[in-house]
């Protein structure tokens, strides 16, 4: 809403998630991020008409992950690609995100567009759409943070594109049963790089601001329906934080969306985007202390969807 002054209320859930900060682990399989220092803490708030307040590192950009997600499968649609949604599901996978199993029995549709095999759909279908998939986040991105800033870093691209074993398998397999219509290898190259997008909490509680405006772009401009922005919203808390959507539903009551890069960005539809960032993860690829000041937040506003 506009006119609310944030700062109290981030300076008071900064001082009250403290015992948080460096619990998990920060995530080590790409090993590009394994030297992140752990006890970064950071938040922002971004009202609906560009208002953003901030508390800790919320300026310091960050690998923001699977948090890339949400603009792919965004932009997807506002390409006119609805029809995605026949190569990808909308229900909870209740396993981890980077798993191989549903895809065999389920002739390698993908439970939804947030755990990996969806997103490489998605990302598959604005190759197709765009011809140029990174070029069109970038530029969207950049417009809606508000940022020239924003890039890729491509040291995290190339180390996770090393490592990444379990994604070219995931890649291969959507192929095989007929789900990509690109080139694996061009589809792994946009979907590392897209995850290694460096931006901080100030960048993405921007630049999410559309799906608390309803789909509207922070130039007024729209960029989804009404419709898709409530449908995106209901992806997010159905399916944002893998296999603890459901908890964090529980704790949190926000359309979410995290990335093991120790991201989340959440939507208060109708008011405000909330970002934090907080390197320690736990099992399920979650922010620990992310997660806990999201809690405090719908907690002292009581704007949870709840
Ligand atoms: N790049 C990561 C991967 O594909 C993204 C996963 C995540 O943030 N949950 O494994």
């Amino acid at each position: 809403m506009a006119g609310v002054d944030y700062q109290p209320l981030l300076d008071e859930i900064a001082a009250g998630v403290r015992p948080q900060i460096g619990r998990g682990a920060v995530a080590s399989y790409i090993p590009a991020l394994a030297g992140v220092g752990i006890g970064h803490f950071g938040m922002a708030v971004a009202d609906i008409d560009g208002q953003v307040a901030g508390v800790g590192d919320w300026r310091r950009p960050f690998s923001v992950q699977s948090i890339s997600k949400i603009y792919t499968l965004a932009l997807v649609l506002a390409e006119g690609g609805e029809d995605v949604w026949r190569r990808v599901g909308r229900e909870p996978s209740g396993t981890p995100f980077n798993s191989l199993v549903q895809l065999e029995y389920e002739n390698g549709i993908p439970r939804n567009p947030f755990i990996n095999a969806g997103s490489l759909v998605v990302t598959d279908r604005l190759l197709s759409l765009t011809g140029d998939a990174r070029g069109a986040l970038r530029t969207f991105l950049r417009a809606e943070s508000c940022n020239r800033g924003v890039d890729f870093d491509i040291a995290v691209a190339d180390s996770e594109a090393e490592h990444g074993h379990r994604n070219a398998a995931l890649g291969h397999f959507l192929a095989d049963l007929g789900n990509l219509e690109n080139d694996v290898a061009d589809v792994l190259a946009h979907y590392f790089s897209q995850c290694a997008l460096a931006m901080s909490c100030r960048d993405l509680a921007l630049a999410t601001g559309f799906l608390a405006r309803h789909g509207l772009r922070g130039d007024g401009s729209r960029l989804l329906s009404v419709r898709e922005a409530k449908q995106v919203n209901g992806v997010m808390l159905t399916c944002g934080a893998y296999d603890a959507a459901g908890e964090f539903a529980y704790r949190v009551g926000l359309p979410g969306k995290s990335g093991v890069g120790g991201g989340i960005v959440a939507v208060v539809p109708g008011r405000c985007t909330v970002a934090v960032w907080s390197p320690g993860i736990d099992e399920q690829g979650n922010s620990v202390a992310g997660v806990a000041a999201l809690d405090h937040f719908t907690t002292l506003t009581g704007w949870s969807v709840f």
